[in-house]
């Protein structure tokens, strides 16, 4: 009995020493040190630095509220510069969080312009530009860029000349907070949006009707290829375009869920939720269709992002994937923002890790 009354006088006492410890300043002060360190020196260039074609999720989820996951955005990194897929709203939260090195970015690819898709691109924009953007953002798109390109520069306006004004314009030079629209318009179903000889990046339309333009992208590099469809239903051009594709990052959405939510929402008296729910099920793709596609095109692995609903839990996981082992058994993931893939060049190997645990 008296052993046990020392140990617990112990561990109160380095219980008490403990919080005496954290309450002191000077020790705060250390931890807080340490921290700021560990998060400069945090800058993934092992990301930048080897010969492959990456990919990361960036945000997987659509406009529904939801924790922990941004908005529509495929990150592709290659030839030591990165390129962003749509900028939806809470990206470039993510980018920050993992010190994606901001003087790397080569541009941004918008598909369409529903807003869970550019939200985030006067952010991108004013974060890469105060990071030290060397140059111009350049935002490639269809024809619609300019217009979305010339309201988010009037709606960030005043915010760019206060920081010029506050940090100097040799530090924040108003010329580079600039973007430059790169308005490409297709010819036939597709369109060469960028070819520098290593990278080639092409644009093909997809159907997500009534919007239009729509449209997926397809990034080949050195022998490695990754494709992003955008918002689509299940599409001819995405089979078309994907073809071997090592990665093929599609949208998708559990239509057996939203039924079921669209039922629920109209049982409980609340029509505005009901007709939204029975609406949205017409342009999009189901997973069990997006592994359609996937096979269909002869894809190597596919990863579903956009996903509507996004599933909470595994068992919600399990409901959303429903069907889709029956049509693919293997190559194929549920999305999560972090999730990355590095394709190797001169190999078949395709390697996947979580930023978020570096
Ligand atoms: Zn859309
Ligand atoms: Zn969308």
């Amino acid at each position: 009995m008296t052993r046990v009354i020392k140990i617990l006088g112990i561990l109160v006492a380095v219980l008490l020493v403990g919080v005496l410890l954290i309450n002191t300043p000077a020790v705060q002060d250390k931890l807080l040190d340490r921290a700021v360190t560990e998060r400069l020196m945090n800058n993934p260039l092992d990301l930048f630095n080897d010969d492959a074609l990456r990919v990361v999720i960036c945000g997987s989820a659509a406009p529904m509220p939801v924790e922990g996951r941004a908005a529509a955005c495929v990150m592709v990194i290659a030839g030591g510069k990165f390129y962003v897929v749509d900028t939806g709203n809470r990206s470039t939260n993510n980018l920050g969080l993992w010190a994606i090195p901001s003087e790397l970015v080569g541009g941004v690819f918008l598909t369409h312009f529903h807003s869970d898709h550019v939200g985030d691109l006067g952010e991108f924009n004013m974060m890469t530009w105060a990071q030290g953007r060397p140059e111009p953002l350049k935002v490639f798109g269809p024809e619609g860029v300019k217009k979305v390109v010339d309201g988010f520069e009037q709606s960030y306006g005043l915010d760019s000349t206060y920081r010029t004004a506050h940090h100097g314009a040799d530090l924040l030079d108003p010329a580079i907070g600039k973007m430059t629209p790169e308005e490409v318009p297709l010819e036939g179903d597709s369109a060469i949006v960028l070819d520098d000889g290593e990278l080639k990046v092409t644009m093909f339309s997809v159907n997500h009707a009534p919007i239009t333009p729509a449209v997926g992208y397809r990034f080949d590099y050195k022998g490695r290829s990754v494709v992003i469809s955008g918002d689509t239903t299940k599409s001819d051009t995405v089979i078309k375009y994907s073809e071997d594709a090592d990665l093929l990052v599609h949208e998708a959405l559990a239509k057996h869920i939203v039924k079921q939510m669209e039922f629920r929402a109209g049982s409980m008296g609340n029509s505005r939720i009901e007709r939204i729910l029975f609406d949205i099920r017409d342009y999009h793709t189901s997973p069990v269709e997006a592994a359609e596609v996937a096979n269909a095109a002869n894809v190597k692995e596919l990863v579903l992002y956009h996903l509507v609903p996004t599933p909470p839990n595994k068992i919600a996981e399990k409901v959303f994937m429903r069907g889709v082992s029956d049509v693919r058994s293997a190559g194929v993931t549920l999305g999560y923002d972090g999730l990355t893939y590095s394709l190797p060049i001169d190999s078949e190997d395709i390697i996947f890790e979580n930023l978020n645990d570096r």
